[in-house]
């Protein structure tokens, strides 16, 4: 079901006013267009028009970006700022993004496609929590005292502590996703670490990135010590993940890019933490409540139209469940009501640009080709903008490109299972592991069985349940490093030991 197109007249004043701006990159506390004058169209996923144009940077933009870093970082007014002042400024953040929700869920719909009502409910309190839970970590990032006994002196009197310091100058890379909510997790514990950022959003979605850059000058963060570099992955990306003054490197996307990012990282054998994709398991167990299990896996899958890295999009159900419960999701997919993310009726926006609106079309092809028999969607609703109705697959075989591959779309795989054993070996059977959900109310087997899960979180009775004080990342090739949680913070420093003889 369809329903009208986006309208940008509805708008508020301060979105228009943002998208009417062209924008330029944020380097040193300036606004500086790309050196090499270039920009980039801004494309509005639901109707496929230019809304706004931003710089198309390279390899000289980041140059200049990490150059306000270093010396942001190397004059040490950002690191030797007392904790608490650095926890003030995070909060001040925190608590403009909350004066100005309602203009970055609407710049976050359009860019992106997502429902608006979303952004504003889920995306963006999620940023904000994020900036304010990091925030308290300054005051709070202890090191540990130690006392030697050195066997090579035996009579020395000896006294040591460990301390964290910042790792340096970071550049955190986002997708187009969750554009604020992953910008934020990056740059909360990096600035709180007391670290500098040069951040570079994703070509498909670099508003909101802007608009927070606008943010952070009102709050009163120093020039360089925050900075967003626009444009594509192959140039600025590149520059940023190979660049030779940057120390760390934090990344969300693709596995094929995360690849990338490690090999140019050798160079100066810069840290890395790396969040990639994941094909995720939702596991519906004989003894589910399918009141909870229906409606929860199918939100698994379709919740922001499937471009999720922990989407559930291969179903594994109870042979004795399975055509009820399969029944069921078609049922509610059948029901989704696909429109632009401004609409307050949709369910399910665009996808974010044509080419992954292309590429999930390609997938179902795939799918129906080799056998696979669709039960819901498996077309798009026509019109101008990038939407692919929520699709339902059954009959599918383990060797199916839509069974092995990460689709990133409202596509989901459903499979039947016989017994535990079965059902662990074909979750695991996958190089992703980032997550997977078990729909069960036996407490002692769901016990049992998410250990035997090899997925960086293991929901129960929900799925894409994510939080600020919940460690996240992957296992396999699903990422090295956990965002969030109180450890998060400790992924922008380096230990430093003193040792002291008395
Ligand atoms: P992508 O890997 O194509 O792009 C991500 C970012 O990397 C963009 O900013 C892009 O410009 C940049 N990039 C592209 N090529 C680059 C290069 N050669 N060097 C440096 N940077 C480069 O991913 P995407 O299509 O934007 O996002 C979808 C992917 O992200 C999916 O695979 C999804 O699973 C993953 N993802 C993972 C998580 C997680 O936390 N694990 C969260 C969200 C998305």
């Amino acid at each position: 079901m369809t329903v009208a197109m986006n309208d940008l007249s509805t708008v508020r004043p301060a979105t228009r006013d943002f998208l009417g701006n062209e924008h330029k990159n944020f380097i040193n506390g300036d606004w500086r267009p790309a050196i090499g004058g270039k920009t980039l169209a801004v494309i509005d996923p639901a109707t496929g028009e230019t809304v706004s144009r931003v710089a198309d940077s390279d390899a000289a933009d980041v140059n200049a970006a990490v150059g306000a870093a270093r010396r942001a970082f190397e004059q040490r007014q950002w690191q030797q700022m007392k904790p608490a002042a650095r926890e003030r400024l995070l909060h001040r953040l925190a608590d403009l993004m909350e004066a100005n929700i309602d203009v970055l869920a609407e710049l976050e719909s359009i860019d992106n496609g997502k429902s608006v009502a979303v952004a504003r409910a889920v995306d963006l309190p999620c940023a904000i929590d994020c900036l304010r839970f990091m925030a308290g970590m300054p005051s709070k990032l202890n090191g540990s005292t130690l006392k030697p006994s050195v066997p090579f002196l035996p009579d020395a009197e000896l006294f040591a502590y460990a301390n964290h310091v910042p790792v340096g100058v970071v550049g955190a890379i986002v997708p187009w996703n969750f554009p604020t909510l992953l910008l934020t997790w990056k740059i909360a514990p990096a600035l709180a670490a007391g670290c500098t950022v040069v951040l570079k959003p994703a070509e498909e979605t670099p508003l909101t990135a802007l608009f927070v850059a606008k943010l952070a000058t009102e709050a009163g963060f120093p020039p360089g010590v925050f900075n967003v570099v626009t444009g594509y992955g192959h140039t600025a990306g590149a520059a940023i993940s190979s660049h030779p003054g940057i120390d760390k490197v934090t990344f969300t996307g693709s596995t094929e890019v995360g690849r990338l990012i490690l090999q140019a990282a050798t160079g100066n054998l810069k840290k890395v933490t790396l969040e990639l994709g994941g094909k995720s398991p939702a596991i519906v167990m004989p003894d589910a409540d399918l009141d909870i299990a229906i409606p929860g896996a199918a939100s698994g899958i379709f919740f922001n139209h499937g471009q999720v890295c922990t989407a559930g999009s291969r179903l594994f159900v109870h042979k004795s469940r399975f055509d009820k419960v399969v029944e069921g999701i078609a049922d509610i997919a059948r029901n989704m009501k696909v429109g632009p993310g401004l609409h307050p009726d949709t369910d399910i926006g665009p996808l974010v640009s044509k080419v992954q609106q292309d590429r999930v079309c390609a997938y179902i092809a795939s799918g129906r080709e080799s056998g696979a028999e669709i039960i819901a969607g498996g077309d798009t609703p026509g019109g101008g903008g990038y939407f692919v109705n929520p699709t339902v697959f059954v009959n599918t075989r383990p060797d199916m490109k839509i069974v092995r591959e990460e689709i990133f779309g409202p596509v989901l795989v459903a499979s039947p299972y016989d017994d535990i054993e079965d059902v662990i070996a074909q979750a695991n059977d996958t190089p992703y592991g980032l997550g997977a959900s078990i729909w069960s109310r036996d407490v002692s087997m769901v016990h049992r069985l998410a250990p035997r899960i090899r997925a960086g979180t293991v929901w129960v009775n929900c799925h894409n349940v994510i939080d600020a004080a919940l460690p996240f990342g992957g296992f396999k090739e699903s990422g090295w490093g956990r965002e969030n949680g109180i450890d998060a913070v400790k992924a922008f420093t380096e230990t430093q030991t003193v040792v002291l003889s008395l």
